[in-house]
């Protein structure tokens, strides 16, 4: 296993949408997509995509879901943690530099894209369009750090932004074939309706996934993905659309740390 940073939380930042961001120091050689395993060797490991990088800081954008984020969220300036990583393929910067791109976010994922659109050269031209259920779940609403060609909020109760979610805009007023490359991170239901919608265009696409993950170094097999076998955390959790239509899993269920599947709402289980 590799070796684990004692990292002290130099800051934490409260966001909206019940969200809070953890900044560390930046000892790592990281990209965005990219993503840390973070413990305090007592309530479990989990993987953390980072939503900021730095030169010598890193930061990570917590949602609380369970028991290991309760315990982060408990934490404050001061307290460490113990990170491990950076691990998965991240996106492809190199390919998106300088292009006409077209950003399409939700919840938790939003980070990861905000940290791709901060990374990138100031010439690449990003449309940002940032979904959430309602105003209070929007993460990063007023913006990002760095000038984007246009951003955007979307809403599902028209709390803030345009009403609907992110293909809504996208089926409204955006002119797909206008971008060279469209690159999505967010809740599974929404990158599914991302791909439907976007299929009969010819816009190459980039999609972060999140599965289940125990070893993230590619080992144990927890988070690969039926029938291919792709390992989240070693092929992923950046995958090409390409790949992404082989995944008859993807949309339809995910394993818990047993392996059991859980079924996505709406999604057949037989
Ligand atoms: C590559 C990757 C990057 C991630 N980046 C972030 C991030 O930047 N910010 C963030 O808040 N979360 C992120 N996550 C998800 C985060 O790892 C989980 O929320 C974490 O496991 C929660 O731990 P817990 O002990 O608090 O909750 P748990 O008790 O582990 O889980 C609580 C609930 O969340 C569900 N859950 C756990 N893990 C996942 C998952 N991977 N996908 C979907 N549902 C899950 C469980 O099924 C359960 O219903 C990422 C996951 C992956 C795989």
């Amino acid at each position: 296993m590799d070796r684990r940073f004692k990292l002290e939380i130099l800051s934490v930042t409260s966001e909206n949408g019940g969200h809070k961001t953890f900044e560390m120091k930046n000892v790592f050689d990281v990209s965005p997509g990219q993503f840390f395993m973070i413990t305090d060797y007592e309530n479990g490991e989990k993987p953390f995509s980072v939503s900021r990088i730095t030169p010598d800081r890193i930061f990570f954008t917590v949602k609380e879901v369970g028991s290991f984020t309760t315990k982060l969220f408990e934490m404050s300036a001061g307290d460490s943690v113990y990170v491990r990583g950076p691990y998965g393929n991240g996106f492809n910067c190199e390919l998106l530099a300088g292009k006409r791109l077209l950003f399409l976010g939700g919840g938790c994922g939003t980070g990861p894209l905000r940290s791709l659109a901060e990374f990138l050269p100031a010439e690449t031209e990003i449309t940002f369009i940032n979904g959430a259920r309602s105003k209070d779940d929007l993460l990063f609403k007023d913006g990002l750090a760095v000038p984007l060609s246009d951003f955007c909020c979307a809403t599902d109760d028209g709390s803030a932004g345009t009403v609907g979610n992110v293909v809504d805009v996208c089926k409204n007023s955006v002119d797909l074939n206008s971008y060279d490359y469209i690159v999505t991170s967010g809740p599974e239901p929404m990158l599914c309706a991302v791909r439907d919608y976007i299929s009969s265009f010819s816009v190459p696409a980039f999609y972060l996934i999140e599965r289940y993950m125990k070893c993230a170094v590619g080992i144990c097999g927890q988070c690969s993905v039926d029938p291919v076998g792709v390992r989240v955390c070693v092929e992923g959790p950046v995958f090409t659309g390409e790949m992404l239509n082989r995944l008859s899993e993807f949309g339809v269920y995910k394993r818990d740390a047993s392996g059991t599947k859980h079924y996505f709402k709406g999604a057949s289980g037989t």
